[in-house]
């Protein structure tokens, strides 16, 4: 098994202008390639990695594979909770299911947005399932995943500096309330 490279689900273009071309094209290109290039070269160089997938060297390896391999996943998965045509309310089984678990869609934006304003330094934001369904808010530092902890990620925001000092400088606050305009309600209920 080899690692499939990463790939955009729509062009570097489409988010503006809530995230401009410029931003997609050095986070994608430079720093989520960035990633998979340094996880290839440490897979070729070491045999014990080879032909395991993404998941099971998140699972199974630490420090550099380790941080290089989350960050392949992390980014795609955040690449997939954002869509052209997304934001708004939820829709589908996640509109129930947030209203279940947070009281209220505006409850949930709430709580989503401390969450990430508050992940001090680099890291993401989560929307999770844990293993009896149930929907929580969790934030991880660097390249943990809520992966490692059992969890399924329905839905992820990046608050790495990188995410966002091209198009809203050093705000943090106003990168994410722009992203609820590209939440992509239909990957989450597929996550669910
Ligand atoms: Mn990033």
């Amino acid at each position: 098994m080899t690692i499939a490279a990463p790939a955009l689900p729509y062009a570097n273009n489409a988010l503006a202008p809530h995230i401009s071309e410029e931003t997609l094209n050095f986070h994608f290109g430079k720093h989520h390639m960035g990633y998979f290039k340094k996880l290839t070269a440490a897979i070729e160089a070491n045999e014990s990695l080879q032909g395991k997938s993404l998941e099971d060297l998140i699972a199974s390896t630490s420090g550099g594979t380790f941080n290089n391999a989350a960050q392949v996943w992390n980014h795609s998965f955040y690449w997939n909770s954002m869509s052209p045509n997304g934001g708004g309310a939820p829709t589908g089984a996640i509109a129930a299911a947030i209203n279940e678990a947070f009281g209220s869609f505006d409850n949930f934006k709430t709580q989503f947005g401390a969450a990430a304003a508050g992940q001090f330094g680099s890291g993401w934001a989560w929307l999770v399932k844990d293993a009896e369904g149930k929907l929580s808010i969790t934030s991880t530092g660097n390249a943990e995943t809520p992966l490692t902890e059992g969890l399924t990620p329905v839905l992820t925001c990046d608050v790495w500096e990188h995410a966002y000092y091209v198009d809203y400088r050093n705000d943090r606050g106003g990168y994410v309330q722009a992203w609820w305009n590209l939440v992509n309600w239909d990957f989450a209920n597929s996550n669910l």
